[in-house]
């Protein structure tokens, strides 16, 4: 009975640091989270349910910093990611936070007012000392996809995953490469899209299959390294390399690098590695429906752009320059249909020559991407994203129980 008591005081201090935190609008996710981990058997209340549009900026900057990832060493191994690419237009009102579907446990009527059990600060607090614990630390500690309908939650660099699905390891025409990372999860859409794109690549290229790089985490959100988007289950980077005749080891999955098609100077393709099938392998991916962009290195869209078939294309305008992606495509789904609370990237529109020109493209070949001043300072680092500059959902999305998996 003391027991009981303790759990419904303890839901009652959950509803109402919600209360407070969607009142104020000052989150306080560690206590959240922690009251909702603590209670997750009687998650009744979301604190997500309710609450304003998030008005955070989704994208720290769409100018590039001067960090230039092109200036990495040929061979460079697949590790480093830019942030995602600018928003051609104004972004879209975010919609509101999508409603989860919670445990129906009966919410305990509490009769009298009793004194709150001191709090425990372990479960409520999770702070490193310094303050609320990043976010990119929290997620990955998940090591599971939340229980709850599949749905992308924000925007591509700022949002997270619920009900996220894992591609499996090995399929017929691919094969996941840095297991290890557990970052083959994803929303059913991408899933569905790797599983068609794979077969159609393999087909196009004459290679055996393709080789997947990091999807998301289970739960999507921030990675502790190597991106800054991949975090709603909708983006996917995928090597500029054919699958070889066998399965892969644990361990080659792990120490085998991506092809590097770029030259040394990053102006042109390296003809010793390019091969018409990259071209191939980009085009098949840029056609498939539901794709919104494919990221490649500048140098590569260059290339693309001298097939004239393909530069009057409109699959091209979706094949976008950025940084690094010299070793693979970052394939980007569209919002799915049913993920009210997700933010895609505008269409790409009135571009000239589907985004040949030597106009659109000298940007890319510039001093100042190719050659930039080094900063008299080191940068200062920017400051880690902690839950309150998520959607309110992606709370409850970290709160949620585990689902078990059947793959
Ligand atoms: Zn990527």
């Amino acid at each position: 009975m003391l027991n009981r008591i303790v759990l419904y005081l303890g839901l009652l201090a959950a509803l109402i640091a919600g209360a407070v935190a969607v009142d104020t609008q000052a989150l306080d996710p560690r206590a959240i989270l922690g009251a909702m981990k603590a209670h997750a058997q009687a998650l009744a209340p979301l604190p997500g349910e309710n609450t304003p549009p998030d008005t955070q900026p989704a994208e720290p900057s769409t100018q590039p910093p001067a960090q230039a990832p092109v200036q990495a060493p040929v061979q460079q191994p697949y590790v480093i990611e830019p942030p995602a690419p600018p928003v051609v237009t104004a972004p879209a009102p975010e919609p509101a936070a999508p409603v989860v579907v919670a445990p129906s446990d009966p919410a305990p009527v509490v009769v009298a007012p009793a004194p709150l059990p001191p709090e425990k600060p372990a479960l409520a607090e999770p702070k490193n000392g310094k303050g609320p614990v990043p976010a990119k630390v929290l997620f990955a500690a998940e090591k599971l996809p939340s229980l709850g309908k599949a749905m992308a939650i924000g925007y591509y660099p700022r949002g997270c995953l619920q009900g996220g699905v894992a591609l499996p390891v090995n399929g017929p025409t691919w094969q996941v490469m840095r297991v290890s990372r557990n970052r083959n999860w994803g929303h059913p859409s991408l899933v569905r899209f790797l599983e068609k794109f794979a077969p159609a690549a393999a087909k196009a290229t004459g290679w055996k299959g393709i080789l997947v790089g990091d999807m998301a985490q289970p739960r999507g959100g921030p990675t502790p390294y190597g991106h800054r988007s991949h975090q709603t289950g909708l983006d996917v980077d995928v090597w500029f390399m054919p699958m070889p005749g066998h399965t892969l080891s644990a361990e080659e999955r792990e120490k085998t690098s991506a092809i590097n098609l770029v030259a040394d100077d990053w102006k042109r393709v390296n003809p010793k590695t390019w091969t018409p099938q990259h071209a191939a392998f980009i085009k098949t991916a840029a056609e498939q429906p539901g794709v919104e962009r494919v990221l490649v290195n500048a140098a590569i869209k260059k290339e693309m752009c001298r097939v004239d078939s393909y530069r009057k294309s409109n699959w091209m305008a979706k094949v976008r320059p950025w940084y690094a992606h010299h070793d693979h495509i970052h394939v980007r789904l569209e919002c799915p249909d049913d993920s009210p609370a997700c933010r895609g990237q505008p269409e790409v529109t009135n571009e000239e020559d589907n985004g040949c020109s030597d106009k659109a493209l000298a940007h890319w070949f510039s001093d100042k991407v190719l050659n930039p001043p080094k900063p008299t300072t080191p940068p200062k680092p920017p400051r880690p994203l902690t839950m309150a500059d998520f959607p309110p959902a992606c709370q409850t999305v970290l709160a949620a129980p585990d689902r078990a998996q059947k793959e």
